[in-house]
């Protein structure tokens, strides 16, 4: 494989120094400059790690050079860290580690520094124990993990960590980043193939995301008092604040009102910073006490593992700040949930971006690849909208998606009005170049400059809008780990890529190709109002893929055609299909039974006590939602098998559990504020306006 840096070489980008930038920018991130010097004593370069075969011609002195970084920064152990299938960040689930000394111990008790090239490349752990779907048991545990050197060793505290895969005994993918891995190397497969053939030699292709992070942070002594949100990230209960999202006051306000998850968000940059993750965005989201921060866009891989990392920085420095943070989609009923908006563009390793109608023609010389580009990605949505909503199935997800704060679970495409004319005009044979058309807008005062704006809107209620050079995977939900979503993306770009190829190559036109695809995958691309139940209804007849239920999504991944898909694309065999798949359901399952009996413990320890305390009635009513809840329950561990336990779950959690709090929340509107034993909608969500103390009262009072 060439390496990045000898890629780069030829496409005249200097690489700038970052650390003018930030002092310490990058210090825990064995890269760059970092890692240059410690190499350099080994007699090697930062280069070295760009041209990943180094992992088995120099990984001794790599080791060394790694050792020699950690002891200077105070580290002494070291850990493969991996991200188990199905992980989300709802309560620390992310990652796997176990971290081990960097010293070996001589017969006489002595401790002796050794970390070798091999303690470095390979370990060796326990699959059955994380979540597997079936390809581990306790008698056939084996699972190995091994290094990703695409993404780089980073450092926190006394630890280095190293991005590994984690396969089974028998090479079976037991992790997220594995087929992620798969799926980059066959869309820059196929995507250089069909770039070659028309007429653009690329050395590769990669997939560049900005993963816009948002998330709640609550007085950590308001969360401590809700069983609810400790153990699982959501509340099942509460009465709506008398003030809610009503008067659009908290989107992009001023952070200097929000002491203290100012500093707990600053605190969050600095230790991200450290560890070279850009998170350069912070703002206030739209939800009281909602946050969003996002990072500099950057490869596929290392930006998961960053957002790995930000999202156990994001808990660990709220908690230092007296905070909680909730990653989890829908923690409050009735204000907006949290998302997590994957920004995705696909460009060569050079750097140029193939979304990017001006920069692929610059580099390439010509005008025809993108529209063809473009064309294969449309009709990949249109074809495997079904894979895209089931990479975002995640439970919380389904409290989100179609309640107008998030697109509905219709996959279509916003391309925008100029754009898709240009296509309409291409399909019938136009073969001008597009050239994406811009406006003046006057603000009717001379003293204020004209302003050049795009010629396209915004449109914030589509789950996949192209948005200039790039597309805006939207509706992914703020807890997930994002690998499937672009596993997925990058599987069903390299289908329809390696489609095109075998067409041209067997004597089509590009033109021809790209035309015919989007003429059949037309119905996908709609720019209108997403929210609109008309036109979510017109979408549905369409044929656009719909799939409301989160369990029905999770589903659609041993679908014949999608094992098919990913079969020939290499990414998963039928089998790690089926795993995911399992995996999902049981996770879906959990989550609501960890819920469901969260509200009855909160009911019967808590709330229905106080109730009788305070004389106001309404026990026999709690205790009959109590009783649904039990049942509902019930019949999870009844059901037959994991997809029916899957939707018991699902109506358990969007019905039963919906209706019973619907009267627990009356309820709460009777009893004296002083009386009731769960920490308030208003106590969670305006510790910003109070700068804490006032919250702490109202604490106090309960
Ligand atoms: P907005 O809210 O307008 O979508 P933000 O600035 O909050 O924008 O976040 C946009 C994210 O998209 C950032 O992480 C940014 O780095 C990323 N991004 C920008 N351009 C590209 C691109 N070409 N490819 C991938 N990600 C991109
Ligand atoms: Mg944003």
């Amino acid at each position: 494989m060439l390496s990045v840096r000898a890629a780069l070489a030829g496409c005249g980008r200097r690489a700038l120094s970052t650390s003018t930038i930030y002092e310490g920018y990058g210090q825990n991130l064995f890269k760059g400059a970092v890692a240059d010097k410690y190499l350099k004593a080994q007699g090697l370069s930062a280069a070295t790690l760009d041209d990943y075969t180094w992992t088995s011609k120099h990984a001794d002195k790599v080791a060394a050079a790694v050792s020699e970084w950690a002891a200077e920064r105070g580290a002494s152990s070291y850990c493969h860290w991996f991200q188990p299938i199905g992980s989300s960040g709802v309560r620390h689930g992310l990652t796997g580690q176990v971290q081990n000394m960097m010293l070996h111990f001589a017969a006489d008790g002595t401790p002796k520094w050794d970390f070798k090239g091999k303690d470095m490349l390979k370990g060796e752990t326990d699959g059955s124990s994380y979540p597997n779907g079936g390809l581990r048991a306790t008698h056939t545990a084996g699972g190995y993990l091994t290094i990703d050197p695409t993404s780089p060793i980073s450092l926190r505290g006394d630890t280095i960590f190293i991005p590994s895969c984690f396969i089974s005994y028998y090479g079976h993918a037991l992790d997220e980043k594995t087929p992620l891995l798969r799926s980059s190397e066959a869309m820059s497969r196929e995507g250089t193939r069909l770039l070659k053939l028309l007429g653009y030699n690329v050395a590769g292709i990669q997939s560049n995301i900005g993963l816009e992070q948002e998330f709640f942070l609550i007085p950590r002594d308001a969360y401590s008092k809700r069983l609810d949100l400790m153990l699982a990230g959501r509340t099942v209960l509460g009465r709506n604040s008398p003030r809610g999202q009503e008067m659009c006051d908290h989107y992009m306000a001023p952070l200097s009102l929000a002491q203290p998850a100012i500093d707990a968000i600053k605190d969050m940059q600095k230790e991200a910073l450290k560890m070279g993750i850009p998170l350069r965005t912070r703002h206030r989201e739209v939800a009281p006490n909602q946050y969003e921060m996002a990072p500099l866009f950057g490869s596929v891989t290392t930006q998961i593992d960053q957002n790995v990392w930000a999202m156990q920085i994001i808990e660990e420095m709220a908690a230092a700040n007296g905070l909680a943070a909730l990653l989890q989609e829908k923690p409050f009923n009735d204000i907006n949930g949290s998302g997590k908006h994957n920004n995705w563009s696909i460009g060569t390793t050079c750097g140029t971006n193939l979304l990017n109608v001006g920069q692929i023609a610059k580099a390439s010389g010509s005008t025809d690849i993108f529209p063809v580009i473009m064309a294969a990605i449309v009709s990949a949505v249109d074809k495997h909208g079904d894979l895209m909503r089931s990479a975002i199935a995640s439970p919380g997800n389904d409290f989100r998606l179609g309640a107008c704060e998030a697109p509905p679970a219709i996959i279509s495409t916003y391309l925008g009005e100029d754009l898709t004319k240009y296509f309409e005009a291409y399909t019938a044979g136009s073969s001008d170049a597009y050239k994406p058309a811009t406006k003046q807008l006057s603000l009717g005062a001379a003293v204020l400059p004209t302003l050049e704006v795009p010629a396209e809107d915004r449109n914030r209620t589509s789950p996949f809008p192209y948005g200039g050079h790039r597309f805006e995977f939207r509706a992914v939900g703020s807890s997930q780990n994002v690998s499937m979503v672009n596993t997925v993306l990058q599987t069903i770009c390299a289908d329809a890529f390696k489609g095109f190829a075998d067409a041209i190559e067997a004597g089509a036109k590009p033109h021809a190709v790209a035309s015919a695809a989007l003429k059949a995958h037309w119905k996908v691309i709609f720019n209108g109002n997403n929210y609109d139940p008309a036109n979510q209804a017109m979408l549905t007849e369409r044929g656009v893929w719909r799939i409301d239920s989160g369990v029905d999504s999770i589903c659609r991944l041993t679908d014949a055609k999608n094992v098919k898909l990913f079969k020939d694309m290499g990414v998963m065999t039928e089998v790690e299909l089926q795993a995911r798949q399992a995996v999902g359901l049981s996770h879906y399952a959990g989550t609501v039974e960890i819920e469901a009996k969260c509200m009855i413990d909160m009911l019967n320890q808590q709330i229905i006590p106080a109730v009788a305390d305070a004389g106001v009635g309404s026990v026999g009513e709690l205790k009959a939602v109590v009783a649904s809840i039990e049942a509902g329950l019930s019949s999870i561990h009844h059901a037959a098998d994991d997809v029916a336990k899957a939707n018991a779950a699902r109506a358990l959690r969007l019905e039963t559990m919906v209706d019973g709090r619907k009267v627990v929340d009356d309820v709460e509107g009777l009893v004296p504020a002083s009386k009731w034993p769960v920490a308030t909608y208003t106590e969670l969500l305006f510790l910003d306006q109070t700068n804490g103390s006032a919250s702490e009262e109202l604490i106090e009072h309960s």
